[in-house]
């Protein structure tokens, strides 16, 4: 094989609960995690030169060794000790540092090309064991669909599929820093806690409406506090129809959840139109077939 073409999909978190903090300074988390539709186009190709040479649609990500492209595509490269070297164009429509993990899927998506491209015939459990070495969410992203992940969010186990529904995903002009909401974070202090077990229940019937009404995302105290916005856009979508609101990740991407194609839709525009927040999606449930 010569070059690929694959979608490094975005997820969200239907719930997010931080169990604790660890001496090492992570946190214990136990989340369940949804792949959406939207996606970031990740285009390898071999090339004679050795290298790892990377193009970005977006001028300020960097696109040498701090690309989380470039380390995904090194660690299997040198572990493999592979001669030739690869070119990555990555078409980047997944906000960045948004809560919605895209640099992850990226790194996710550039194991998979690297697998392919030169025929290593590694599992997708063997690549998430190279994934965790680049960040916690890489294994989920490999994986994908609906899953609970638990340790610092590399422990997975799979669920059964999540509902189809519509996704309305808006992300505000703030920028929140994923250390600052963790180390804002009073555990202690936090009054609503998802009650992730039952929540899974609700999937396992396919019960969308109920799970729409629990949706619960302990990071969102800390979040919300400091910036109201993102609470008027979970408000906005509720208002235009959606069965449930959160925040995904530490923020501030928030998205609602559609039954109606077409007040998603309606949602997307009113978002828009009113210069509520900058970047809205609209999207929905993806999960991986077989
Ligand atoms: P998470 O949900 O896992 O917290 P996120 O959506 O908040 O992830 P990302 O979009 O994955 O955040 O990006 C976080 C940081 O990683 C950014 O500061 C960005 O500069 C850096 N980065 C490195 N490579 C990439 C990439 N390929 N795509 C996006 N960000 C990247």
């Amino acid at each position: 094989m010569y070059e690929v073409t694959l979608k490094a999909r975005a997820k969200i978190n239907i719930s997010l609960d931080v169990l604790r903090r660890r001496e090492d300074g992570y946190h214990d988390v136990k989340m369940i995690m949804q792949t959406v539709e939207l996606y970031d186009k990740v285009y390898m190709r071999k090339t004679r030169k050795q290298g790892i040479f990377i193009n970005v649609n977006l001028r300020w990500l960097p696109t040498d060794d701090k690309n989380l492209c470039y380390k995904a595509a090194k660690l299997l490269m040198d572990s493999f000790q592979l001669e030739d070297g690869v070119y990555i164009d990555l078409y980047k429509k997944i906000p960045v540092a948004a809560g919605l993990a895209g640099g992850s899927s990226d790194a996710a998506a550039v194991l998979v090309g690297i697998n392919k491209l030169f025929r290593l015939g590694l599992s997708k459990d063997q690549l998430a064991e190279f994934g965790k070495q680049i960040g916690a969410d890489v294994p989920y992203c490999i994986m994908r669909g609906t899953a609970l992940a638990e340790g610092i969010g590399e422990q997975l186990t799979p669920l059964k599929a999540f509902p189809d529904c519509y996704v309305v995903l808006a992300k505000p002009d703030i920028k929140v820093s994923t250390p600052w909401v963790y180390k804002n974070l009073q555990l202690q202090n936090v009054d609503k806690h998802p009650e992730t077990d039952h929540l899974i229940e609700e999937i396992e019937k396919n019960n969308l409406k109920s799970i729409a009404n629990q949706l619960c995302n302990v990071l969102e105290e800390v979040t919300i506090k400091e910036y109201p916005v993102i609470n008027e856009i979970k408000r906005t979508l509720i208002e235009q129809g959606a069965l449930g609101s959160l925040m995904s990740g530490s923020g501030p991407t928030v998205f609602g959840l559609f039954d109606d194609k077409n007040k998603a839709k309606e949602a997307v525009a009113y978002i828009k139109n009113n210069g509520i927040a900058k970047h809205v999606f609209f999207s929905s449930i993806y999960n991986p077939r077989g």
